[in-house]
């Protein structure tokens, strides 16, 4: 842990190169430049910094430290979660590749794999439930490349063997992309398990204050990791920009004290809302409760804001609980400052239910990340919010 902290707090800076600024500057130059033709022909063995659609020195700061928490040998930065996730799939597959999903991955992961990878590149995907290794084994084909996975999933809050998956995976040549957002790489180290390629969308809580859009790729495999930044990000252009990346640094600074605090109140929050009267069910991975508390505790060291709980009384008192909260605000997105709920499958399709596994009850799903406006003021709106229900 004390090495921890050091990289999120130095990590990756040498002030030296920068006047002995306590914290690094903004570098917001499109370009270097060079003393002599031959310094310029030579930068790929220098490693000099070019152009800023291929590094930059304060993305670089903020690439060294994630690799660093993440125990892995580089990270690569984007512009969004997204575009890293784009960018993990470009690498490792082709056209006709077979993917296997975890089912409920992060939504627009699922739209971009059925609305653009099947159609027009002709790959392949088979979901998965998660539960059962062996049936993940059976659902590899000779052209299977990659496994799309994340854990805890940000809906449900299931879990799935991380390890095992990566044994199974690494057996067959196939590679292995993990989400990792929720447990940010303080609580869990899906690289130490096994898994090949590591995500973070930094809009969550690296990032922290809700001010930026960005996302990182962390992996072990040095060559592969040449292949996103050398390849990918620079021939897709998908870089993040030096500003957002000296946010994600300084968010980094506190991410330790933050996500505890968040654990903290999240924890008070679901053991209230467990043990409440009008509250069917919660999902959270801190609980004593959860089904998987055993693989939880094997794999993840931590827990952070964010849950879900359905009430008795179904979808509709879902929206009116959401619509009567004060403090928690309405919104899709999670990890800062703010406290934030929402019904996210309030108007899903059936289709999508079923994939979920939830059926018509996950209508009534209410996620709320737990920000930090303090434990007491947070429990209070709810209780005055499911006292009107
Ligand atoms: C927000 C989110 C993403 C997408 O990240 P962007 O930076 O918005 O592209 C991916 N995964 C999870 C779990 C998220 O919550």
């Amino acid at each position: 842990m004390r090495d921890e902290l050091l990289t999120l707090t130095h990590g990756g800076e040498h002030q030296k190169d920068y006047l002995n600024a306590v914290t690094p500057p903004v570098f917001l130059n499109s370009l270097h430049i060079f003393d002599s033709m031959e310094d310029y022909l030579d930068h790929d063995e220098t490693g000099a910094y070019v152009y800023g659609r291929v590094s930059n020195p304060t993305v670089h700061i903020l690439e060294e430290k994630v690799a660093a928490l993440e125990k892995g040998s580089m990270a690569v930065a984007f512009a969004s979660g997204m575009a890293a996730f784009s960018a993990a799939v470009l690498a490792v597959c082709g056209t006709g590749s077979h993917i296997i999903c975890l089912r409920n991955v992060y939504g627009p992961v699922k739209q971009v794999l059925n609305d653009y990878f099947i159609p027009q590149m002709g790959m392949t995907v088979s979901y998965w439930d998660g539960r059962s290794l062996d049936e993940l084994e059976g659902l590899i084909r000779d052209n299977t490349a990659l496994m799309v996975l994340e854990s805890p999933a940000t809906l449900v809050f299931s879990v799935f063997d991380i390890e095992g998956t990566a044994r199974i995976a690494r057996a067959h040549g196939v590679k292995t992309y993990i989400d990792n957002s929720y447990c940010t790489p303080l609580y869990q180290k899906p690289l130490t398990l096994g898994i090949d390629i590591v995500m973070h969308t930094m809009s969550k809580y690296i990032g922290g204050h809700s001010d930026i859009i960005g996302g990182i790729l962390a992996v072990r495999d040095e060559e592969l990791g040449k292949t996103l930044a050398d390849h990918i990000r620079q021939w897709f252009g998908g870089i993040l920009g030096p500003m957002e990346a000296w946010l994600a640094i300084r968010g980094l600074r506190t991410l330790d004290l933050r996500v505890e605090r968040h654990q903290k109140t999240a924890m008070a929050v679901a053991a209230y809302l467990e043990n409440h009267p009008k509250v069917e069910e919660v999902y959270y991975t801190g609980l004593p409760s959860h089904p998987q508390a055993d693989l939880i505790r094997k794999q993840q060291t931590g827990h952070t804001g964010l849950m879900s709980f359905r009430l008795k009384a179904g979808p509709e008192a879902a929206m009116r609980l959401v619509d009567e909260l004060k403090i928690f605000e309405i919104g899709c997105s999670w990890g800062g400052f703010e406290s934030l709920a929402i019904v996210p499958l309030a108007r899903a399709g059936e289709e999508e239910l079923k994939l979920l596994g939830l059926g018509e009850k996950g209508r009534g799903l209410i996620r709320i990340h737990c920000g930090l406006e303090g434990t007491e003021a947070l429990l209070a709106d709810l209780e005055q919010a499911l006292e009107k229900i």
